[in-house]
């Protein structure tokens, strides 16, 4: 189908800039903050996060990646199923602040998986969600802290985030059906 680039390599890495210094808006310091990327892109753009506020904050930041994948057979039904394979997560997150990271943002339910997976983990003192795209869609009461573009999509569109470390090239594209 009709492609149509949404985000440039320009404004790719601009949005991650801008994300990474509201963080910093929010947290200052960022002492308790987590950062938890979830497989595989939301990792790739969790490092650059992290890369630009431990490069402003002249300090290293807490890192963990999250491999979190949905079968999507049933979209008639909420009752997800997640399938969690690798997870690395700093071994305490009691008290933390984690900061959940992905690609994009859709109906909602790998975040839910993912608020599920992490909460195995320990008691966080709170936790947030960044997003490069939210495209909208939503099928639970979800949202992110923070949102790099939002794109109005149909349903049965596809967004294509590519990301230099996992495709070569930072572009976001949209694909028609
Ligand atoms: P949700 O669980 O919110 O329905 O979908 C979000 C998850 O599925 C994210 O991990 C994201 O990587 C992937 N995803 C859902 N829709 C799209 C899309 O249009 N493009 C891309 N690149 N990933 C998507
Ligand atoms: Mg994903």
């Amino acid at each position: 189908g009709n492609v149509k680039t949404v985000m440039t390599e320009d404004e790719v890495r601009r949005t991650i800039d801008r994300l990474a210094f509201q963080v910093i808006e929010n947290h200052g310091e960022c002492e308790n903050l987590v950062l938890v990327g979830i497989q595989r892109r939301g990792v790739d753009i969790a490092a650059r996060v992290r890369t630009v506020l431990e490069e402003q904050l002249e300090k290293t930041v807490e890192f963990g990646s999250l491999d979190i994948n949905l079968y999507r057979d049933d979209w008639t039904t909420l009752d997800v199923q997640p399938m969690i394979n690798e997870t690395d997560i700093p071994s305490s997150v009691d008290g933390k602040v984690l900061l959940l990271i992905d690609d994009v943002l859709f109906t909602g339910r790998t975040v839910r998986a993912a608020l599920e997976a992490v909460l195995d983990y320990g008691r966080p003192s709170r936790i947030e969600l960044m997003v490069l795209v939210d495209r909208g869609h939503r099928e639970l009461p979800i949202q992110a802290n923070y949102v790099g573009k939002q794109i109005a999509t149909a349903r049965t569109e596809q967004v294509d985030v590519l990301i230099e470390e996992t495709d070569g090239r930072d572009e976001v594209l949209l694909q028609h059906a």
